[in-house]
């Protein structure tokens, strides 16, 4: 058990001329009047005032501050009075006890104006002494930590009120190694089940991980002594309630948890975590957009570090945190390190930048007569990355800043936001794409049967609605594929009278599935859909070859440049499709701004013809899809290459590569060998002018073997 000596101990570890007198008497003090209370657990009361006082002190506050920790429950449960207290402790410490007792005696409800009415005492007293706060914090912390003892209804009421309220507060306030505790523990009596079940996972997975964490650390361990960096590189894993908000808010499960376990590296001073950043990102590569310097730019509770998400080892993502041991200490303990740190401030001080955001809310809430508008104005202070947006019934939904009525849409429901086609503001009807402003009143118009469009994933911003739209598009461009590779499979086998059903039950199909890699045949017609596969391989196995009409024979040079060419993301969109083989039109060559139409081709993807094209007319109606062009694309315009050269092994490669290297992108090639050994190669490539032109064709005529290259016809 606890002991007085203890909390003496500790005030004088890190404030020897502390006056341990203080917390002496006031441990008398309160042994006496608490005598013969006992908790709900059966123990003497005095166990809880002296885990409080030591909790305070572990937090390096001062002996005022210890001693009202012991004190704080007296007024409110004994016969001890405030004037008692002044008389034995003196004024700082009455103040702090009062301060504390009158935030007690506020009713723990669900009534929203009660609540916002304890919050706004806590503020008022925060603003008066942040001490007060801290001695709250402690009280909730202990108490959590002895909930069990209490009934099931009353431990869900304190931590939900600890959610809403103790939690921020401890995270304004940068105290995040209070903040994870509250909401751990808070998160183990709300949702039981869960926790049981994501603490096993969780375990599970940290024992998979052991020994890629401490490959990790090593590896940066070397790194830096090598550097000459002064470094400590911990491995740990994401607290609980963090990992389940995570999960909740974003609609992902644990195993796409990527940052559940960070790293961290802590060096001795500021310049070396820059170098540490070099370093990490020499090591992996750097995910884009992941990197954010709180050191140049604290967050608004005065927290510091550089966060960067890399690609590691396996290229697996993981996040690093890098900090100096004093920024480290201010975000595991925020304005208690602070107390440390700049030693002999006790009070609120006017022109610390921490206390600003205090004093604003204070100024507002002067104007404010009810509560609850109170109450909203505060969550927006404490949650400065978050909207509150209200649905017409009232209801309040949390978003993140920048989310649209798309996003409120789907943290309505699902189908809500899949059948969104509109959206009134404030009673006014508004675009999709604009961001909703705190206490906005949305109403979501919806129609029966209605699809989200591609375009929504630029203007979702919550993971939760991006993951939902990917998530019906992907199936509609399933649904698409498998259509057209059906069609694209009976219509070839029709051509030499096969049937289809018979084909999907012989023994060459199920070669060919395993060939394609496809475990289902409509795996198999997906991928035909999609342009990835041919259906030649098939009617090999099924017709003889004399019978087959195979178009265009694969030479063996050309299926090397097909090797060879790494085709890149193409300029045109297919409207609810996505990495689909595209082609332009080899007879009307569209570009950019033409008006355009797609066909499916053959086992090919899709063939893009302007819709002026006499093809166009020709090609069977049912395979027409609608396209568009991709906005902001570069115009490309299509050239034919006819590069004469030797025919040796490698020759090949090296002119496609040189196409490449050139920055122009080869849509297609064919070879021809002639008797006298030479190739004959015929290249479509996509050029941006003809400045552009005349540079390829003079790095193509530079390799080694190149007889001619000329501008083909067409
Ligand atoms: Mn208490």
């Amino acid at each position: 058990m606890l002991r007085l000596m203890d909390i003496v101990d500790r005030v004088q570890a890190t404030r020897p001329t502390a006056n341990v007198d203080l917390v002496q008497r006031a441990y008398v003090f309160t042994a006496k009047v608490h005598h013969g209370q006992v908790r709900m657990s059966g123990e003497p009361y005095l166990i809880h005032p002296l885990n409080v006082a030591f909790l305070l002190a572990e937090w390096n506050l001062d002996e005022e501050t210890v001693a009202t920790g012991l004190l704080h429950d007296t007024v409110e449960d004994t016969v001890a009075t405030t004037e008692e207290i002044r008389d034995l402790f003196g004024e700082s410490v009455a103040h702090l006890v009062d301060g504390v007792t009158k935030i007690s005696r506020v009713t723990l409800s669900d009534v929203a104006a009660q609540k916002a009415e304890s919050l706004r005492k806590m503020i008022l007293a925060m603003g008066k002494d942040l001490r007060v706060i801290l001695v709250k914090l402690a009280d909730r912390l202990h108490n959590l930590r002895t909930l069990h003892h209490l009934p099931p209804d009353k431990q869900k009421a304190i931590a939900r009120e600890t959610v809403e309220i103790y939690a921020p507060i401890a995270a304004r306030l940068g105290m995040s190694r209070v903040r994870m505790e509250l909401e751990d523990r808070c998160f183990e009596v709300l949702h039981p089940e869960q926790f049981l079940e994501l603490s096993r996972k969780a375990d599970e997975r940290r024992r998979n991980r052991e020994a890629h964490v401490r490959s990790v650390v090593t590896l940066l361990e070397g790194k830096c002594r090598d550097a000459g960096i002064d470094a400590v590189i911990t491995g740990r894993s994401k607290h609980l309630a963090g990992i389940y908000q995570k999960i909740t808010r974003q609609g992902i499960d644990f195993d796409h948890v990527y940052d559940f376990i960070g790293f961290r590296i802590m060096t001795k001073t500021l310049r070396e975590c820059y170098e540490a950043l070099g370093i990490v990102h020499n090591l992996w590569k750097p995910v884009p957009g992941r990197f954010k310097d709180y050191i140049a730019m604290p967050k608004a509770n005065l927290y510091q570090s550089l966060h960067t998400t890399v690609f590691g080892p396996n290229a697996e993502m993981m996040e690093i945190q890098i900090r100096t041991e004093e920024m480290h200490a201010l975000a595991e303990n925020g304005v208690a390190a602070h107390w440390k740190y700049k030693e002999g401030r006790q009070t609120a001080d006017k022109g610390d930048q921490m206390f600003l955001w205090l004093r604003q809310i204070l100024e507002l809430q002067q104007d404010m007569k009810d509560p609850r508008e109170f109450l909203n104005t505060v969550k927006v202070e404490l949650f400065p990355e978050e909207v509150y947006v209200f649905t017409p019934r009232g209801d309040v939904k949390e978003l993140p800043r920048g989310a649209t009525p798309i996003d409120f849409a789907y943290a309505i429901h699902t189908e809500v936001g899949n059948q969104c086609v509109g959206a009134k503001v404030n009673g006014r009807m508004v675009p999709l794409k604009v961001p909703l402003k705190n206490g906005d009143v949305i109403e979501i118009i919806t129609q029966p049967a209605h699809k989200p469009s591609r375009d929504w994933l630029k203007v979702a911003k919550t993971s939760r609605a991006l993951n939902k739209i990917r998530a019906v598009l992907r199936e509609e461009q399933q649904e698409q594929s498998l259509a057209l590779g059906r069609q694209i499979l009976e219509k070839e086998l029709r051509k030499y009278s096969l049937n289809l059903n018979k084909v999907l039950k012989g023994q060459e199909f199920s070669e060919i599935l395993q060939e394609s890699r496809c475990k289902t045949a409509e795996d198999y017609m997906m991928t035909l859909g999609y342009g990835k596969v041919s259906v030649m391989p098939l009617l090999r196995r099924l017709v003889p070859p004399e019978q087959l009409q195979e178009k265009v024979k694969e030479s063996r040079l050309s299926s090397l440049i097909r090797k060879v060419v790494m085709r890149k993301p193409s300029s045109v969109v297919v409207k609810g499709m996505d990495g689909i083989f595209i082609r332009l039109g080899n007879c009307c060559h569209p570009v950019p701004g033409d008006p355009i139409v797609g066909f499916i081709t053959r086992g090919r993807g899709v063939t893009i013809h302007s819709k002026e094209c006499p093809k166009v007319l020709e090609s069977d109606p049912e395979r027409a899809i609608e396209v568009s062009w991709e906005e902001g694309t570069k115009t490309v315009h299509p050239v034919k290459l006819r590069v004469v050269c030797s025919d040796k092994p490698g020759l090949l490669a090296d002119i496609s590569r040189s196409i490449t290297a050139s920055d122009v992108d080869i849509r297609r090639a064919s070879v021809l060998t002639t008797r006298d050994k030479r190739a004959i190669c015929n290249f479509e490539v996509s050029v941006n002018d003809a400045d552009h032109l005349a540079s390829l064709i003079k790095s193509i005529e530079k390799v080694r073997g190149v007889q001619s290259v000329e501008r083909g016809k067409g």
